[in-house]
């Protein structure tokens, strides 16, 4: 009784989203021979292109200096590290070289440096907020392996708990975030910033 008068609440959401412009399509199975699937059905908006300026969103990131509108919480020379603003789960990251390049073997050994150095530090900050149980690395290189922004190499971090899979979207063909970005953001960035300074006291002794 309250899983249907919850799938009934879920898909007038969902319908009235889609009415709204959210492009959301149907779902994919969530569990598939026991391994639990992230369901992430505002992507769409994102994946059809809704509302996505022009051009490459990384070198359009890596230009700016404004970095909370932008979801960037740190920089090195050559790559930074961002929020997903369609993110599969909270604290979604992404790591981008600042040069528009399609993939490792076009990077500089200097580039390949950043990416991997924001990488851990992505890893260090995750577990210091987050505590997640695991993490799902990818990148997809070319449109047909899925890439948004084919040119242009970036990194996804997808931090994943236990349970991350919940009933909101094995009944309701959606999926409930339970922070902002600006919250997710905010967070990500404070605990990036006591990490650096753990990492100079520890230099200075
Ligand atoms: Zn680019």
């Amino acid at each position: 009784m309250v899983r249907r008068v919850v799938r009934r609440v879920v898909r007038q959401v969902v319908r009235s989203m889609a009415r709204r412009g959210g492009g959301v399509a149907r779902p994919a199975p969530v569990v598939r021979r026991g391994v639990a699937r992230l369901w992430a059905p505002w992507r769409m908006t994102y994946v059809g292109g809704a509302g996505t300026p022009p051009g490459c969103l990384f070198c359009r990131t890596a230009r700016t200096r404004a970095d909370r509108p932008a979801l960037v919480l740190a920089r090195r020379p050559r790559a930074f590290l961002m929020l997903n603003r369609f993110p599969y789960n909270p604290g979604h990251l992404m790591v981008a070289v600042r040069r528009h390049a399609a993939r490792f073997d076009q990077l500089t050994a200097d580039e390949r440096t950043d990416v991997i150095d924001l990488t851990a530090l992505a890893e260090r900050a995750l577990a210091a907020e987050y505590r997640p149980h695991g993490i799902n690395y990818g990148a997809n290189v070319g449109r047909v392996a899925g890439a948004g922004f084919p040119g242009h190499l970036h990194l996804h971090l997808v931090p994943r708990w236990d349970g991350d899979t919940n009933f909101m979207p094995v009944v309701g063909e959606t999926k409930v975030l339970p922070e902002s970005l600006t919250r997710t953001w905010s967070r990500l960035r404070r605990a990036i910033q006591g990490l650096a300074r753990s990492t100079d006291r520890g230099a200075s002794r």
